[in-house]
């Protein structure tokens, strides 16, 4: 398959999902996610059309980004990866959104990096939602807090992010990070990767973020 068959294969599944939700078509961004993957390998889905990136690392997205970003008008860059918060001002300067807002530190640090630079990448919360601490995101007992903190420092809150336990089922998880924005008033629901993204289509997510799907294993 050429590169544009199978990003159309995809957007059709996407597509397709979203319908069988009674979703309007169209209502989900697909995040190609790109980490690992070096301009090779991505000038491909560029050139077919696809324009949303998502990069885990901020130094690798460093050393690849800003070229093909010149390269090609509207091309927007998600962080969806773990930031330091000594990172902040170099992911706030390259990224358009940020999915891994995790702890008041990392909220104070975003908050100085868009007053120093005035860019406002939105910003997505991202929740521990199978309590799983090392792959980071708040405590949902914590979430309530850190939200307020994140609305009151300004920045732009999009909505909630998560990554489900490998090996299980993702939908309950995808439909308690759903229930949880929407208790808050957060419409943007960062969720759903190669292997389960139709599923969270299905429970609203507005983002995907599929990598391997589109490019193929990560060796
Ligand atoms: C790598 C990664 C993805 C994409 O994973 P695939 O299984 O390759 O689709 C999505 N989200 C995050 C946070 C990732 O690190």
């Amino acid at each position: 398959m050429t590169k544009t068959e199978t990003l159309a294969a995809l957007r059709g599944r996407i597509a397709h999902a979203e319908a069988v939700a009674r979703r309007e078509r169209g209502a989900t961004t697909l995040i190609a996610v790109s980490k690992t993957r070096d301009a090779a390998a991505i000038q491909p889905l560029i050139d077919a059309g696809q324009r949303v990136f998502g990069e885990n690392r901020v130094q690798e997205a460093q050393a690849k980004w800003p070229a093909l970003i010149d390269a090609t008008p509207g091309i927007e860059l998600h962080l969806v990866g773990q930031l330091q918060s000594n990172k902040a001002e170099d992911a706030v300067r390259l990224f358009d959104a940020i999915h891994s807002v995790d702890r008041p530190s990392l909220v104070a640090a975003l908050a100085r990096a868009i007053g120093k630079t005035g860019r406002a990448p939105a910003c997505f919360i991202q929740v521990d939602i199978g309590d799983e601490p090392q792959k980071g995101g708040c405590a949902i007992t914590d979430l309530p807090a850190l939200l307020a903190e994140a609305q009151a420092a300004g920045l732009p809150i999009a909505g909630l992010m998560c990554v489900p336990p490998a090996g299980l089922d993702a939908a309950p998880y995808f439909a308690l990070t759903a229930r949880l924005a929407r208790d808050h008033g957060l419409t943007g629901l960062s969720m759903g990767m190669s292997d389960d993204f139709e599923t969270a289509v299905t429970l609203g997510a507005t983002h995907v973020r599929v990598g391997s799907a589109l490019f193929g294993p990560r060796g």
